[in-house]
């Protein structure tokens, strides 16, 4: 069984987060140490390690998540970053899977 991850633990309301956004499958929190006016990290409910692992289904429903979490902070039209870090090589600390959404 893998190891519970910083991310897990919010899930379970183990450890606290600033909460931007939740929906039934994705939760959107600050970054707790922040590179941009803006930095929100969004995680799927559905564990997946990184984006090698992320289903097609979960992918798409995390673009309309996102589109909405850009509107919720109305950042849509002044316009934002989306990444995702992937694996050790690609700069991933915590492994499971998230994008970072970064605006200023
Ligand atoms: P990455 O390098 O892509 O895995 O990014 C992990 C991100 O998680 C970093 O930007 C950290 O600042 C952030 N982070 C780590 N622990 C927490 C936490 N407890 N609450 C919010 N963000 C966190």
């Amino acid at each position: 069984m893998r190891e519970d991850t910083v991310f897990d633990k919010i899930l379970k309301g183990e450890l606290s987060a600033d909460i931007v956004l939740e929906s039934e499958d994705f939760l959107a929190f600050k970054d707790i140490n922040p590179k941009a006016k803006i930095h929100i990290l969004i995680i799927p409910k559905e564990y997946f390690k990184d984006f090698n692992e992320i289903s097609p289904t979960c992918m798409a429903k995390m673009t309309t998540f996102i589109q909405e979490l850009a509107l919720f902070l109305k950042i849509d039209k002044q316009g934002y970053k989306i990444l995702s870090n992937c694996g050790e090589g690609g700069g991933q600390e915590v492994p499971y899977i998230h994008f970072h959404l970064l605006a200023n």
